[in-house]
């Protein structure tokens, strides 16, 4: 049976909303398919607004991925701002996909991408919209499968009574592989229904369903065992790797969005993975290991992406790009065969040393240099031994030297507060460092406006690195700690003037916290939340602390357990974490050798170009690094961004940080 459009529904709400463009699809590369024509159906979510959710890349690939399969098709659908969601309820529009405004209830999957926890939320409006309950135990064989995906889906559980399944890693096989299985179950009518065709998927070994596991809780409410319920089922979920990157050369058609959206450019993906060993950095720990797409494979995905797209800037991704092994190879290549071309490059996020510097000076020949984004992380030497951002204030003060001495005029310095044994002293060392910027800028350059900016964000513990036992930092004392490094940048006579200080105060990173490291317990929270009116938690005029400290308390209250008993409270080894059947591949021996390192300050090198030291991820996995052959060896100060203005156009590269914050 067809399905119809909402679209003659909907198309009357839109001359009342803000950004209409954003809700009627038909981007170039987007693809519409005829549903009868093929056996299985994805919705694919990203929980955010339109200008947010279309350039990420991962559901763009898998909408690329599943629209090459011809028994297949894939629609986008993306959170309705709060105005256009009254219009909806009051019209009895459902939720819709942008690209044949399709409902989304009407799909056999609805798959949504967290790359943030704060999208929990909006996951909740979309079902609602959907006319899918909010609970998987309410849902019957009429409904969609909800699955989750995406880096904060490795901690499903906060949002696990609201989804069929998740799925921790890489999604571009996993997506196949239960296409497969749908298919196969459809192709048989069904039979057993929705429990059946759940179970054969978690009987695979890589989706887990949370129904399909227990959790049983001590009396000071720590978990004492999660435990599968059916048989057949896998103790622990295994972690989908794709290992060799150039067979997946994906977006080979990337979207271009109709209206503004964050990112006005291409970005190709040279290399995936992260073994600096940062111990705060979440994305960095689960994509282990390191695999680097090939330099021809760059090249043609740069090239082709140019072609379908007609955009003027590459954005060459990665958690940290300047560690591709090739990456001169890369950068000069590039910069050579797009000379004199409108096209523009940018490595935003790479680490940075002097030979970092020559490689943004060659993407940015011919084009004026404005500004170079640079993440220490920590204010003190001590403090990034604790975190292994291997790098001293003279690495730092040598780089923004070669920066500057090449024109580069603006600095931005990231970093965080509320890092585990942080104390006032290790944030105001914050603000010397900027000063030794200007310092160094104003003598290398021969000029007094060097400005230096200084963002500050809160440090949120999450859940696989070596800081998920840590206590995170209470609000007020981490506005306080800010607060002295403020007073002290602004007493500065001689270089305060000279600094920007941006930072965010400490309430939003305690419900990142929340819902970062919380159990099933906090679905409840979540959905009180919601109730209340919770929408978009990741824009600051839609967050409210009081809304969440008022639906915690409530929904909390016949618990052990608080707002605080899941952030600013240490754990111990002996601790069952809520994650810990959802294997990322680190041994969580390693993990805690790693943590108890960090408090001795113990650094850790990178294992690309020292021995492995066991983290666990490549004999767990049957996997291995894959880097090229000339493995060069960089200083790790991360490039988060960079501002250049080329060809009299201005490029802006987003801070995509190897923080994972
Ligand atoms: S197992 Fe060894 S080589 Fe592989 S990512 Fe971990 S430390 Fe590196």
């Amino acid at each position: 049976m067809p399905v119809e459009s909402v679209f003659t529904a909907l198309e009357p709400l839109l001359a009342r909303v803000s950004k209409p463009i954003q809700y009627v699809g038909g981007e170039l590369n987007s693809t519409v398919k005829d549903w009868d024509d093929v056996e299985v159906r994805w919705a694919l979510m990203y929980p955010d607004a339109y200008e947010v959710g279309v350039p990420n890349q991962g559901t763009m690939i898998l909408y690329e991925v599943l629209n090459e399969r011809p028994d297949a098709l894939a629609e986008r659908t993306y959170s309705v701002w709060p105005d256009l969601e009254a219009l909806m309820r009051e019209h009895a529009v459902p939720q819709f996909t942008v690209d044949a405004h399709r409902p989304v209830g009407a799909f056999d999957v609805l798959g949504v991408s967290f790359s943030t926890e704060l999208g929990y939320t909006n996951l909740l409006t979309a079902l609602d919209l959907a006319g899918i309950p909010l609970h998987a135990a309410d849902r019957t064989d009429e409904h969609p499968l909800v699955l989750a995906g995406g880096h904060a889906a490795f901690n499903p559980e906060p949002v696990a009574d609201f989804l069929d399944a998740a799925v921790v890693g890489d999604g571009e096989e996993a997506v196949l592989a239960i296409t497969d299985v749908i298919r196969d179950f459809k192709a048989e009518g069904s039979p057993g229904g929705r429990e059946e065709l759940l179970l054969r998927l978690a009987r695979s070994g890589g989706v887990y369903v949370p129904a399909f596991y227990d959790v049983d809780y001590l009396p000071d409410g720590r978990i004492h065992r999660v435990a599968p319920n059916r048989p057949g089922v896998p103790w622990r979920v295994s972690k989908h790797t794709v290992m060799d990157l150039d067979e997946w050369p994906y977006p080979k058609q990337p979207l271009v969005p109709l209206a503004e959206s964050v990112h006005e450019r291409m970005s190709v993906e040279i290399f995936r993975g992260c073994t600096r060993g940062c111990r705060f950095c979440q994305a960095g720990m689960i994509t282990r290991p390191v695999r680097e797409r090939s330099l021809q494979g760059i090249g043609e995905m740069v090239e082709k992406g140019l072609a379908a797209t007609g955009f003027e800037e590459v954005g060459l991704l990665s958690l940290s790009s300047a560690d591709h092994s090739e990456i001169a190879e890369v950068a000069k290549g590039l910069a050579d065969r797009y000379e004199g071309t409108n096209t523009g490059l940018s490595l935003p996020s790479t680490r940075v040393d002097a030979f970092n510097i020559d490689l943004a000076n060659e993407l940015s020949r011919g084009g004026r240099r404005s500004g170079l984004t640079f993440a220490p992380e920590g204010g003190s030497e001590r403090l990034r031994k604790v975190i292994n951002k291997m790098v001293s204030e003279d690495d730092l003060i040598r780089t923004v030297s070669a920066a500057y001495a090449s024109g580069w005029r603006q600095v931005k310095l990231y970093f965080m507060c509320g890092l585990p044994t942080e104390t006032d002293d290790d944030v105001l060392q914050i603000g010397q460092m900027a000063a030794n910027v200007i310092r160094t800028g104003r003598q290398v350059s021969g000029q007094n406006d060097i400005r230096c900016t200084v963002s500050i964000g809160g440090f949120v513990p999450k859940p696989h690195t070596p800081f998920q036992w840590a206590a995170q930092l209470g609000a007020e004392e981490t506005d306080a700690r800010l607060a002295l490094l403020r007073d002290a940048v602004r007493a500065d006579k001689k270089y305060g003037r000279s600094i920007g200080f941006r930072y965010h105060d400490g309430k939003p990173g305690i419900v990142e916290g929340l819902l970062s490291r919380g159990d099933r317990r906090v679905g409840r929270v979540i959905e009180q939340v919601w109730r209340d009116g919770g929408r978009f938690d990741g824009w600051s005029e839609h967050f409210s602390y009081q809304r969440w400290m008022a639906a915690a308390q409530v929904a909390l209250a016949d618990e052990p357990v608080d707002v605080a008993w899941y952030t600013t409270r240490e754990r111990d080894f002996s601790e069952v974490l809520p994650w810990d059947h959802l294997d990322s591949g680190l041994d969580k021996d390693w993990l805690w050798e790693d943590w108890q390192d960090s408090l001795s300050e113990v650094e850790v090198e990178d294992c690309r170009w020292t021995p492995c030291f066991d983290c666990g991820v490549c004999p767990q996995m049957g996997t291995d690094i894959q880097v090229g052959p000339t493995g060069k060896t960089l200083l790790p100060l991360t490039v988060t961004g960079q501002g250049v203005t080329g060809h009299g156009r201005q490029h802006l590269a987003a801070s995509a940080a190897s923080s994972g914050q």
